[in-house]
């Protein structure tokens, strides 16, 4: 039996696949290229090239291997994207999910967990954040999201699909072999990182007219490897629970210019950054309570403080000063249904 990692080519996907290795667990991964890279698995793990939403291509993929569970991770996530391109959100979110959970349920594989997110609450009324605050998203990627969320629910009711939604806040740092690579880099820390080391120019810090102590965004930083851990406590819950959502942050909200800060100290070099225009879609302040994942998963993130997140990030962006580019000469597959 294997586990399915869809966009395990991605930043968190990537290092899913990297714990779960780890743990014995087989483990196959589905990625279209689009913004994954191939570098960023292992190469002795199956990989498969190609779209969620391709019906005949992940009915290859399930008569090849005996999958018995799917992590999600295959999905636009980009706030400010999708304020210029709703549509896409919808399309390859919703749309990309729909298609996964058919062929998934017809190959009788009936555990599932989404990658979801805290934009599905929009502007908080509470913070910390629980699990029942109202779900009002300010953008289309909330949005699409929060729409994914009710088709499982509904795929559970009907058709018994046994899921969990993981609403992540703010993903960040490194293990030692997986990091953040996207093209083009819209987060925080790496283009901060890459900012203090002179790899680009001054940050823009979108907004400094936000009701937050200093003005920036406020968010819940959370170690990319603790929320892998989450999506394996919340797989051997499901053996028994189903139809859940969980927050994973840290329960802690650090401002844009607070980050600054810890990225100056891990690097020793300061950030250069200029005011910009707020970002359109952004909340001002999302922070979790992650009581519920804590008290039912029994999830306790072990890298909480953001200086250790920060540092970890720092340590990836030395040891890859091109991300996961490939040396000179080197042509990676992509673009067209294959294994490779
Ligand atoms: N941010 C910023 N400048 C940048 C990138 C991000 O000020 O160049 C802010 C952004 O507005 C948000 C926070 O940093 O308040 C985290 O943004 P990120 O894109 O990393 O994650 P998101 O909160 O959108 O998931």
């Amino acid at each position: 039996m294997a586990i399915l990692v869809t966009g395990g080519g991605g930043y968190i996907g990537s290092v899913l696949v990297e714990v779960l290795r780890e743990r014995g667990i087989a483990v196959v991964v589905v990625d279209n290229l689009s913004r994954g890279h191939r570098r960023a698995v292992a190469e002795d793990v199956p990989f498969y090239v190609g779209d969620v939403g391709d019906g005949p291509f992940l009915r290859g993929v399930f008569r090849e291997h005996s999958i018995d569970g799917v992590f999600h991770f295959a999905a636009s996530s980009l706030v400010g994207e999708s304020m210029h391109d709703a549509g896409a959100y919808f399309r390859n979110n919703v749309g990309g999910l729909l298609r996964l959970l058919e062929v998934m349920l017809e190959a009788g594989i009936g555990r599932f967990v989404l990658s979801s997110t805290a934009a599905t609450y929009g502007e908080p009324t509470e913070v910390p954040i629980p699990e029942t605050a109202p779900t009002e998203p300010t953008n289309p990627y909330g949005e699409s999201k929060l729409t994914c969320e009710r088709m499982l629910h509904w795929m559970g009711v009907v058709h018994g699909l046994r899921w969990a939604a993981l609403r992540y806040f703010n993903a960040a740092g490194a293990s030692d072999r997986c990091g953040e690579d996207h093209t083009p880099e819209t987060h925080l820390v790496p283009l901060a990182i890459a900012a203090a080391a002179g790899r680009r120019g001054p940050l823009p810090v979108f907004g400094l007219d936000y009701p937050t102590p200093d003005g920036s965004c406020v968010r819940d930083y959370v170690h990319v490897e603790d929320l892998a851990e989450a999506h394996l406590l919340a797989l051997e819950r499901m053996s028994e629970h189903s139809a859940e959502i969980y927050n994973l942050g840290n329960g802690e909200g650090f401002s844009v210019l607070e980050v600054l800060d810890a990225v100056h100290r891990a690097t020793g070099r300061p950030v250069p950054w200029e005011a910009a225009p707020r970002r359109s879609g952004d909340p001002a302040r999302l922070v979790a309570s992650s009581h519920k994942a804590r008290r039912e998963l029994g999830w306790t993130p072990r890298r909480d403080r953001l200086d250790v997140i920060v540092e970890s990030a720092w340590r990836w962006a030395l040891a890859h000063p091109h991300g996961y580019a490939p040396p000179r000469g080197d042509v990676l597959p992509h673009g067209h249904a294959t294994r490779s």
